[in-house]
């Protein structure tokens, strides 16, 4: 089973402008490390909203893990986006928790129990490499250490992709490449990862599929390691 199917999926936002997605086709099997790059404006954060559902596809298909949205009812969208995590450029962390509440949130609005919040939110901080922050606040972490939260976060609910939108697009060098190795160990774990980066450093040292998007349609679509630069 394909972990993401788009079949020619256009999105128009308004009437009388040019698509921001134009008859994208796309297939990405599970527990693939799909980078999708492109320049700004050309339909990057438009595809990862259609997979999110925040914004619904002018025309096309679209199935993700098993699910049809063209049958997703609204009640049901809870439950993919449990499904799917995501991971933005400005972390999104609650300033007023510290690190284990942050964590912790993300599964009590979910209705976890306490005694499985109190399993797993330290299993995830170790996976990100925060074993021992638990107490500390958002403010008095780096910027690489604050993504690796909500990283954290984000995985938390044990998803079957992880969406991470320009992840490392605040933070310098030495930290992104630390906010990276996290997503590749997570997606050696099994989850799916599609990951949006300006970054081109990263791109060529991922050695990872690479899809380019530009003008609203897929310019080249490079498989794992071909990526020359
Ligand atoms: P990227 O993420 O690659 O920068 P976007 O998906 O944000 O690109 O944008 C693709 C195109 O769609 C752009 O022309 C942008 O102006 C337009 N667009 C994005 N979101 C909206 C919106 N909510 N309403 C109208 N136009 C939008």
């Amino acid at each position: 089973m394909l972990m993401i199917l788009l079949d020619r999926v256009s999105k128009v936002y308004g009437k009388g402008m040019s698509p921001a997605l134009d008859r994208i086709s796309l297939h990405v099997e599970p527990r693939e490390f799909v980078i999708v790059v492109g320049s700004s404006g050309a339909g990057k954060s438009t595809l990862l909203k259609l997979l999110t559902r925040e914004e619904k596809p002018t025309s096309g298909k679209i199935i993700v893990g098993g699910i049809d949205y063209d049958k997703l009812k609204d009640k049901e969208i809870p439950y993919l986006r449990r499904r799917i995590g995501t991971v933005f450029q400005d972390f999104k962390l609650l300033p007023n928790k510290t690190v284990f509440e942050n964590v912790a949130f993300a599964l009590e609005i979910v209705g976890t129990g306490k005694q499985e919040i109190r399993y797993t939110v330290p299993r995830v901080l170790d996976i990100v490499g925060l074993k021992g922050k638990e107490k500390r606040m958002p403010m008095e972490l780096s910027g690489g250490e604050r993504q690796r939260v909500a990283i954290a976060r984000a995985i938390a609910r044990q998803p079957k992709i992880l969406i991470a939108d320009e992840p490392t697009g605040n933070l310098d060098p030495k930290h992104a490449w630390d906010v990276v190795k996290v997503l590749q160990k997570i997606n050696e774990y099994g989850t799916t990862v599609l990951l949006t980066t300006h970054n081109q450093e990263i791109v060529n040292k991922l050695k990872r599929r690479v899809i380019t998007i530009n003008d609203g349609k897929i310019a080249s679509d490079r498989a794992q390691g071909a990526y020359k630069g």
